[in-house]
């Protein structure tokens, strides 16, 4: 899942920009997760994370099981 010219769902303004960030932490169902190598995309405009992806799962892309 790769999504292009997304806008920022926190200010709605800025764009989210797509990066690769190491360790990076997020916190799901209230839990710290530690992603490793993970594709993060980050708003340019008030640094919101919207999405955090695993970047193995993130280029596992073209032989995707749904
Ligand atoms: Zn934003």
């Amino acid at each position: 899942m790769t999504v292009k010219d997304m806008e920022c769902q926190f200010c709605c303004r800025g764009k989210v920009v797509e990066t690769e960030e190491k360790n990076h932490v997020t916190v799901v169902l209230g839990q710290e997760l530690i992603i490793t190598e993970a594709i993060v995309g980050r708003c340019d405009t008030c640094g919101f994370v919207n999405y955090a992806l695993r970047k193995d799962v993130a280029e596992g892309d073209s032989h995707a099981e749904n």
